[in-house]
Formats: C-alpha cells, sequence, structure tokens
C-alpha cells in the first residue's frame, strides 16, 4: 500500500515555475507585485459527482470550476491548493485523478503549490490564486442601470445531461454525448474573464442557474433586470427542449454551465463583439439593468415568466 507521503510525491508533486517554493515544506511561498484573487470550491462524492465517476474527468473537473471562478472575477489564476479526502488510496484512481488536474494546471499555467491528504470520504476542495487588478476586478456589485446584460456560451446542456442521468429525459446517443461532456468537463472562461477586464466591471460563473446567478449581481449592484427568455442562447441539442417545462427549467436554473454572465453599458457592445470574436466564443446579449430589484424573465410577447425553479441550493 502507498504511503501518504509516497502518494504525494509520486502524483501531486510537479515543478512550480510560478513559486518561490511549491509543495513539499510546511508552506508554499508566492510573491506577486498584483492584487491577489483567492476562492475556493469543493466537490463532494453525491452532492457533485456520483460515485464510479470517470477520476481523469473528475479532476480535471475539480480544477475548471475554480478557474471559472478566477474567469467571473477577470483573474490570471496562477497557483493553487489540493485538499484531498480519500477513501482508500487507490493508485490507478489516483494516477488517473491526477493526470486530469495536472493537465488542466498546465493548460492555464497554474502551479499546484500545496494542499493536505487524509482518509476519509471522497471530498476534493481545491483553492485557487490569481493575479488581478483591484480596480479592474469584475465584481458581483458593479452592474450599473442600462447596462446591457450578456452571457457566454449556451446554457443548460449540463443540466440536460443530468436529467438524462436521473432518467427524467432520454437523450439520442450524441446529444447525450453533447449533455455529458458539458456536465463532466466545463471550459472555464478564463480568457473571456480577462479580455473583459477594462470593458466589464460586473461578472459572474453560472454555476447554480443563470437566474440564480444573475439574481446575485442584482443583489450585490442593488439594481433589477428584464431578461427575454427568446434571446437566451441554447445548443441545437436544447433548441428541441426549449419549449418544454424540463428544457425551460434546464435553461433557466440549471447548474454546472459555468459560463460568464456579464454586464457592460450599451456603448461597449461593439468591443465585446469583438471579443467574442477574437476568442471564437459564443456571446449573446440577453437583457437589460434597470432600477429597482428583481429579476423579471419575458416570453416574445412581453409577458412576464413566472420563473419555475429557483437555483441549486444545498440547504433547502
Ligand atoms: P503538514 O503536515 O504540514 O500538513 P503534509 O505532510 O500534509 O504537511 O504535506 C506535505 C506537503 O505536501 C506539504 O507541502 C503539502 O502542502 C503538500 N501536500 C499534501 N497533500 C497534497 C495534495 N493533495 N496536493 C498537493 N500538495 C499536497
Ligand atoms: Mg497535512
Amino acid at each position: 500500500m502507498i504511503s501518504e507521503f509516497e502518494l504525494i510525491a509520486r502524483y501531486f508533486t510537479k515543478a512550480s515555475p510560478n513559486a518561490l517554493l511549491g509543495v513539499g515544506d510546511d508552506c508554499a511561498l508566492i510573491a506577486s507585485g498584483r492584487t491577489i484573487a483567492v476562492s475556493t470550491d469543493m466537490l463532494v462524492e453525491g452532492t457533485h459527482f456520483f460515485h464510479g465517476d470517470d477520476p481523469f474527468l473528475l479532476g480535471k473537473k475539480a480544477l475548471s470550476v475554480n478557474l471559472s471562478d478566477m474567469a467571473a472575477m477577470g483573474a490570471n489564476p496562477r497557483w493553487a491548493t489540493l485538499a484531498l479526502s480519500l477513501p482508500e488510496a487507490d493508485e490507478s484512481w489516483l494516477e488517473a485523478f491526477s493526470g486530469g488536474f495536472m493537465m488542466q494546471a498546465e493548460n492555464y499555467a497554474v502551479d499546484l503549490i500545496g494542499g493536505d491528504t487524509t482518509r476519509g470520504p471522497l471530498v476534493i476542495c481545491v483553492q485557487i490564486m490569481g493575479e488581478v487588478d483591484a480596480e479592474l476586478a469584475l465584481r458581483r456589485s458593479g452592474a450599473a442601470v442600462g447596462d446591457e446584460i450578456w452571457v457566454s456560451g449556451n446554457l443548460g446542456d449540463a443540466a440536460l445531461g443530468l436529467a438524462h442521468l436521473r432518467g427524467e429525459i432520454v437523450l439520442d446517443e450524441s446529444d447525450a454525448a453533447f449533455c455529458l461532456k458539458a456536465l463532466r468537463d466545463p471550459v472555464p472562461r478564463v480568457e473571456l474573464g480577462l479580455g473583459l477586464c477594462g470593458i466589464s466591471k460586473c461578472a459572474i460563473d453560472i454555476s447554480d442557474g443563470f437566474c440564480a446567478d444573475l439574481s446575485h449581481i442584482l443583489e450585490c449592484s442593488k439594481v433589477s433586470a428584464v431578461v427575454e427568455f427568446s434571446s437566451l442562447p441554447v445548443s441545437k441539442t436544447m433548441e428541441k427542449y426549449r419549449a418544454a417545462p424540463l428544457g425551460e427549467r434546464a435553461i433557466l436554473s440549471g447548474g454546472d454551465d459555468y459560463e460568464l454572465c456579464f454586464t457592460v453599458p450599451p456603448e461597449k457592445s461593439a468591443q465585446v463583439e469583438a471579443i467574442g470574436k477574437r476568442f471564437g466564443i459564443r456571446l449573446s446579449r440577453v437583457g437589460r439593468i434597470k432600477e429597482g430589484e428583481g429579476l423579471v424573465v419575458v416570453d416574445e410577447a412581453d409577458n412576464a415568466k413566472r420563473i419555475r425553479a429557483a437555483g441549486y441550493e444545498h440547504f433547502r
């Protein structure tokens, strides 16, 4: 049986050029002349993923969801720590898990600089740190009356994938593959977040559902919003389900999309479009920030929709 220290040395000790000192001492040492953005996200078996899920994709996703928080702040990710609770030291699992994590770390030039490893239920806790200019950070409190609301990518595909796994819907083979990829292998919008610094003042990543996450912006910015349902971006797969209650719920309230929702004043919209072209990311204008409070989603006839389900909340 591999020991704790062999495990750390074999799977989680890599070169860390962004740090003065990486894995192996009581603390890592990092230095930066800039403001540091810090965020933590935890993945718990049974809550965020299923027993037996592919460990490579799980390792990759554990970092991706944290990279998504960096993106939503407009921060450049640089360092991460990884706290792991494992039922057993299964080497083939660890090999795949660390492979996925490290591959994504390399993709985004993030150094794994420390962590903790204990025995227990399967829990993966990543802390990520990155650099940002404090004045340019994309804060939830940054939306202003008159701003346009934009969304990257498509909404709801991950939620459709989850509904398929739960047997609430039966997707054909290619739709299932597409939606399960969205669920298991989300793409963090890091370059988009960086590109929005100086253009937008406000962003959030859509992890709990579009309505729930946009509502966080509205509360923090003390404003309201009107969103047109028909302008919300969806994939070809979702197009087939858009009119159905399950599809509508996935678009408005599905979690795990990891797209960015951000606001910009209307005079900046050409710059937003240019960024979308530059990075090859679909960017859609979906609504407006107004005075007051609350979120209204309207249909094509301008009637307010009842929002059927709120976003995911752990303690409800
Ligand atoms: P301590 O006793 O100070 O908590 P540990 O023995 O737990 O230190 O860890 C030894 C070193 O390995 C530390 O530098 C720690 O940051 C690092 N480490 C432990 N677990 C992990 C992990 N899962 N991923 C990356 N680094 C880890
Ligand atoms: Mg420790």
